[in-house]
């Protein structure tokens, strides 16, 4: 059985200060009501170890993680973060792939690949983001894209608890856009990368890998995905910056 998982991923926003005030929104708003569901949020790294602290203080069960990171220990890599840092702050997730870094940051599924192991070298679970683009949707080869993102990105890896790393498939064409896959749409492909994940790992492993869908998802839309047998949850962009819709998809069945 699939636990389900909603992650926020505020991208670029939020002060420390700013996310802290949303974090306790969002367990105000939360109140004690929601079991069987895996919450995580991923702000940006400065505010990492503020969140840290807010969320050891109230006791209350949400998940940190970061929103990339690199995949050496340590070295001459200006800029960047390790896995140990990460670890060091109480960061539980670690988001990898997501289409934003392929985009404009030269992330690669070689990178991608190096990342996951690092990741669980590390014990921080990766969040494999997969995707294809709008041109790659509309000439019918979105199965065949992010099979090659998870035959290189997941290559050579070993996996011995499959709770322990989550693949999330966002139509980049659905980021940020409000147009979102309709729910079937979505679940073919979480099919697909399900039967993929199979012949990587094993198709009983792949049970039990949760895939997550995001683009655009909303309090609207998110039951309906949800129901869907292969979606196991939400990666949600700009709906997580806000307390009450955040909170909202994290209710979808309440
Ligand atoms: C995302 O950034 O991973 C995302 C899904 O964004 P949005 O929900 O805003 O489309």
């Amino acid at each position: 059985m699939r636990k389900p998982m909603i992650a926020g991923n505020w991208k670029m926003f939020k002060t420390a200060g700013q996310a802290v005030i949303l974090v306790q929104d969002i367990e105000k708003k939360l109140g004690y009501g929601v079991d069987g569901v895996d919450i995580v949020v991923c702000p940006p790294f400065t505010a990492l170890k503020s969140i840290s602290t807010a969320i050891e203080a109230d006791g209350l069960d949400i998940r940190l993680g970061a929103q990339d990171m690199h995949w050496e220990e340590e070295g001459a890599f200006t800029g960047e973060v390790s896995p140990s840092m990460l670890k060091d702050l109480g960061v539980k997730h670690v988001l990898i792939g997501h289409s934003e870094r392929r985009q404009y940051f030269g992330e690669t599924d070689q990178t991608v690949n190096k990342k996951v192991k690092a990741a669980l070298e590390n014990g921080l679970d990766p969040i494999v983001c997969v995707g294809e683009t709008l041109e790659e949707h509309d000439d019918g080869s979105t199965n065949k894209t992010v099979q090659d993102q998870l035959l290189n990105g997941l290559k050579d890896i070993v996996v011995t608890d499959p709770t322990k790393i989550v693949v999330a498939y966002e139509p980049i064409w659905a980021i940020g856009t409000g147009r979102n896959a309709t729910p079937e749409e979505a679940n073919d492909v979480i099919r697909h990368i399900r039967a993929v994940l199979g012949s990587i790992f094993s198709p009983d492993i792949a049970t039990e890998i949760r895939i997550l869908y995001g683009g655009s998802v909303k309090p609207e839309n998110v039951r309906f995905l949800m129901e869907e047998s292969d979606i196991d949850g939400a990666l949600v962009g700009g709906a997580s910056l806000k307390p009450d819709t955040f909170v909202d998809i994290i209710k979808y069945d309440q």
